[in-house]
């Protein structure tokens, strides 16, 4: 039997815009209650929560805070408790990009990836711990990628914090596997959302190619599908890894990548 209540709370970090937003949708149609999070203040950002909040007849909330900010982070969870009433499902997705051999990499850069892609997770999750298992139940969820078991060159950031997001679901999975609280992280291939559309003219670059030749021959060549994937399909993972029957899915790192990680 589930201690889990009807209705819950889930937070998911970076969620106004591509695969995050699909999530929070997800979530939302499944009946919770959802936090959306940016580091942006928009009048949009709220609009956006209510929108969300009407479509499916559940509360949603927009709460503001960047998750370079150790404090933020931690502050995301304890706001969402306050308004929401719990913390049951954190799906840390809040991710940025950038593309550069390691000699050219700027270092502010590479501190920036690795704050909001890996260290936010490790403070969003320890502030959630003690909600979660107060309530007996929990779930989280970190958005990693492919490159959270493989790597790409010129993706050195991102590739060091997507495969420590990987270590750190594991590590968070066996901590709390007594607790009826599971950490599963997803690896998504190539999905066409901003964040992927922002990094073609850099990869145009880097490989001295045009935009369809980079989607084609780089990013869909590791792809044996030789689709992009969707953020609905992100979404559907993320909503079946919250239920009851997911409750033994726990430490896993789940590929969704079109046949990219089996090769
Ligand atoms: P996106 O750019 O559409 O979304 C990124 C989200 O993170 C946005 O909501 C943005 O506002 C938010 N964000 C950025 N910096 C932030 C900060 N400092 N504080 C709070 N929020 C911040 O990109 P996406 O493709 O939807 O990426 C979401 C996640 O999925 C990322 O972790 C990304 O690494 C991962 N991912 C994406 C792909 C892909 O192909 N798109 C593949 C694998 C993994």
């Amino acid at each position: 039997m589930s201690a889990s209540p009807d209705r819950k709370t889930a937070i998911i970090t970076g969620s106004n815009s591509g695969i995050g937003l699909a999530i929070a949708h997800a979530i939302a149609t499944a009946g919770h209650n959802v936090v959306i999070n940016s580091f942006t203040d928009r009048e949009e950002d709220h609009a956006l929560a209510q929108t969300i909040a009407r479509k499916h007849g559940v509360n949603v909330i927009y709460i503001q805070a960047d998750m370079a900010k150790a404090d933020q982070c931690r502050a995301l969870i304890d706001k969402s408790v306050a308004a929401l009433g719990s913390a049951d499902i954190l799906v840390n997705n809040a991710g940025i990009q950038h593309v550069a051999p390691i000699e050219d990499f700027p270092p502010e850069q590479w501190d920036r990836i690795i704050a909001i892609n890996l260290t936010s997770a490790f403070h969003t999750i320890a502030a959630a711990i003690p909600h979660m298992k107060k309530a007996g139940w929990g779930r989280i969820i970190n958005i990693a990628s492919a490159h959270g078991l493989v790597a790409s060159p010129y993706k050195s950031a991102y590739v060091a914090a997507k495969h420590g997001i990987v270590g750190l679901t594991r590590t968070t999975a066996l901590e709390l596997a007594q607790h009826q609280i599971t950490a599963n992280a997803i690896c998504p291939g190539y999905v066409l959302t901003p964040l992927v559309e922002a990094q073609i003219p850099d990869q145009m670059k880097a490989y001295n190619m045009d935009r369809e030749t980079v989607i084609h021959d780089v990013m869909l060549e590791k792809q044996p599908t030789k689709q992009f994937v969707t953020a609905g399909q992100i979404g559907a993972l993320a909503a079946f890894l919250i239920t009851d029957a997911a409750a033994q899915i726990n430490g896993a790192a789940l590929p969704v990548d079109g046949g990219w990680t089996a090769e």
